[in-house]
């Protein structure tokens, strides 16, 4: 198993560690293909290309498995705030994902 099996990222580039490196390149040696009919490894929900989704493998007890952008942030600093009710764990983790962006500002969009 290779770094960029285990913790290589895919879809449209997002301005981070994962993507680029500490010079700002993109890690074009990390980007995977885009896990067509798999489902996110947090949300559970099937990955869109068409939607402009992207993300990182995560490796996880059955294996290498993927997980949205935006899951992963959730799952890394937790909701912020409580979700609505109803609220999917995919629409929650959009609604970090936007509150994270708004705060601390991203100069690149994804
Ligand atoms: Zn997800």
């Amino acid at each position: 198993m290779d770094d960029r099996e285990a913790f290589g990222w895919f879809g449209i580039p997002w301005w981070s560690g994962i993507c680029y490196d500490d010079d700002g390149r993109l890690t074009e040696e990390m980007r995977k293909e885009f896990p067509t009919g798999e489902t996110c490894y947090i949300c559970e929900e099937l990955f869109d290309e068409t939607a402009g989704e992207s993300g990182t493998a995560i490796p996880s007890p059955e294996g290498i498995r993927h997980t949205h952008k935006e899951c992963m942030l959730l799952e890394i600093i937790g909701p912020v705030d409580r979700p609505g009710m109803g609220m999917s764990i995919r629409q929650t983790a959009l609604e970090v994902w936007q509150g994270f962006r708004k705060r601390y500002g991203t100069s690149a969009e994804a």
